[in-house]
């Protein structure tokens, strides 16, 4: 099978020719349909992410089908999955026993400790899949696996939030928007200034303003969430929501956010990080998917292109989410 592999820090992704893996107890071979592609994977390669052991194959955003099971797996050949970040947990630490397995201690993620979906076959945990609403096809749905479901589980740590902000418009953003305002929440999205693009995109998408994120709101937000990896968003957030409302950072990597007065914080405001999902997050949020209908908007290149998409993602060249198809 083909694999785009990542060999070292700092180098683009190499295309290799490799045995399909056989699937170990538990495990499902996926033939790999869909991957897409996460800022996650840029950190992955720029080498910001602790503890990475190469050679790995990036992707933790799978649209797979079953192509064989290992034992004590019941599943139907030719079944369509998702494989999403959270490859593993340990099931017995504080977080997993307390239903916080997002933060399990032992957790393995598909993609950064495990290999994940740049690759022709995959290897996944059966008990980490997560079904996939059948009225999305393939390549539309690989951007729900982590864009959607982080997006998803940022946005309900604003609470009732009505009036929410969205700091980076990409494949996330654009996801959240989506379901938010399928809740009758209003969305105000700040792109990096000077993207006409960015904001045409997000208006197009019903926000009710879009604008840089060098502009504040006329009216103060209840909640906002940070996308962009630009800790200096943090403070102009913070300036932005009310007393008593909430910043959320949606990012796995940041760059450190600069020191800013009390005051900003002052008035019950909260702030805090989302990191990664759980099982239940994931069935939850592709029903929500499949009823909303959500509408990911992306740009589809075969496998061989990675190191393309990654570098359209990192200059900000991207309309939604890019889309790696085998
Ligand atoms: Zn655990
Ligand atoms: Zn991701």
């Amino acid at each position: 099978m083909r694999a785009m592999v990542l060999e070292g820090r700092d180098s683009p992704l190499v295309l290799r020719e490799r045995a399909s893996p056989q699937p170990g107890p538990g495990q499902l071979l996926l033939k790999v349909r869909a991957c897409a592609v996460c800022r996650t994977d840029l950190h992955l390669l720029d080498g910001d992410l602790p503890g990475i052991r190469y050679p790995i194959v990036p992707g933790h955003e799978i649209v797979g089908e079953v192509a064989a099971c290992g034992t004590g797996v019941a599943s139907t050949l030719g079944t369509r999955l998702g494989v999403p970040w959270l490859g593993w947990t340990c099931s017995q630490c504080r977080y997993c026993l307390a239903g916080q397995e997002n933060l399990c201690d032992q957790a393995r993620f598909t993609g950064y400790q495990l290999d994940g979906g740049y690759a022709d076959f995959v290897l996944a945990d059966a008990r980490y899949c997560l079904p996939i609403p059948e009225s999305i096809d393939d390549v539309h749905a690989a951007p729900l696996l982590c864009a959607g479901l982080i997006g998803f589980r940022a946005l309900r740590m604003c609470g009732d939030a009505r009036r929410l902000g969205l700091y980076g418009f990409g494949a996330a953003a654009h996801l959240v928007a989506q379901v938010a305002i399928s809740q009758g929440r209003e969305c105000h999205a700040f792109v990096r200034p000077g993207d006409a693009a960015g904001i045409a995109f997000a208006r197009q998408l019903g926000c009710t303003w879009a604008g840089g994120s060098d502009q504040m709101p006329t009216t103060p937000m209840d909640a906002a969430i940070i996308f962009a990896p630009v800790g200096s968003l943090v403070p102009t957030a913070l300036a932005a929501v009310r007393k008593g409302g909430t910043v959320v950072c949606g990012g796995i990597h940041m760059s450190d956010i600069p020191s800013f007065p009390y005051t900003l914080l002052w008035g019950e405001r909260s702030l805090r990080s989302v990191a990664n999902l759980t099982r239940a997050d994931g069935i939850e949020f592709m029903q929500l998917a499949g009823n909303i209908p959500l509408r990911p908007t992306i740009e589809t290149f075969p496998l061989e292109n990675a190191n393309l998409a990654l570098e359209r993602l990192r200059r900000g060249g991207l309309t939604g989410a890019a889309v790696l198809v085998t």
